[in-house]
């Protein structure tokens, strides 16, 4: 199965996103975490993308587009992928369609995550993630465990995101509206979206995808 998660910042498509990986043994591909990898390694496309990563604005099309290539011609995933945070644009969703009718991959469904824009504050804010395994904690619904390591891979740091500030939020937001929301109407009329509440706790909402998917 293949699919798309797609939802605000801070609607919670990671986290459903890993819990999908582990029921479904599912390839994540998440195009923020691919960024965030090249501006650690500090390549060229790392240095390109850092400031407007940190605006909160999106990055080119190509770039990202790109990225997303070059992962689905070179990894093999039988379970099938879980697009994350891609794609944002319709030119991106254009170009996601034309790269999986290359490759004869068949895309099955289109998660729309569902929260409204206060809760995304207080959560964003409050969120974490482990340096080593990604793991996503939140100090308000799912707090770093008292022992201070990480329940997946026992890590003990744990980062805020630089874009994890208000400023930036709301920069994020306004992309979101303006240039990733028109692909909830895309995806509707290619009858693949599913909506799902995003606002309950992490289980309901898995639970709520799982039947969306059926
Ligand atoms: P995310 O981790 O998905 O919230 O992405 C973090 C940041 O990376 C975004 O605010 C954008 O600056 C950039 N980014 C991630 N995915 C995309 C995309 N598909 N198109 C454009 N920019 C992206």
């Amino acid at each position: 199965m293949n699919l798309i998660v797609l939802g605000p910042p801070g609607a919670g498509k990671g986290t459903q996103a890993r819990i999908l990986v582990e029921e479904r043994k599912m390839a994540q591909l998440s195009t923020g975490d691919m960024l965030r990898e090249a501006r650690r390694s500090g390549s060229a496309i790392g240095r390109t993308v850092a400031e407007v990563m940190d605006r909160g604005d999106l990055v080119t099309d190509e770039i990202v587009i790109d990225l997303i290539r070059e992962r689905l011609e070179s990894a093999d995933s039988p379970g099938g992928y879980i697009f994350d945070g891609f794609p944002r644009t319709l030119a991106q969703a254009d170009a996601l369609g034309a790269l999986l009718d290359d490759l004869d991959v068949r895309l099955d469904a289109v998660i729309e995550m569902q929260v409204d824009d206060d809760a995304l504050v207080t959560r964003i804010t409050a969120r974490s993630t482990c340096s080593g395994c990604g793991e996503v904690y939140n100090d308000l619904t799912k707090p770093i465990p008292a022992d201070g390591k990480c329940s997946v891979c026992g890590g003990t740091d744990f980062q805020r995101r630089a874009d994890d500030n208000e400023n930036s939020l709301r920069t994020r937001l306004m992309a979101y509206y303006k240039q990733t929301s028109p692909l909830i109407g895309y995806y509707h009329a290619k009858g693949v979206l599913s909506s799902v509440n995003g606002l309950g706790e992490i289980q309901d909402v898995a639970a709520e995808i799982r039947s969306a998917l059926g």
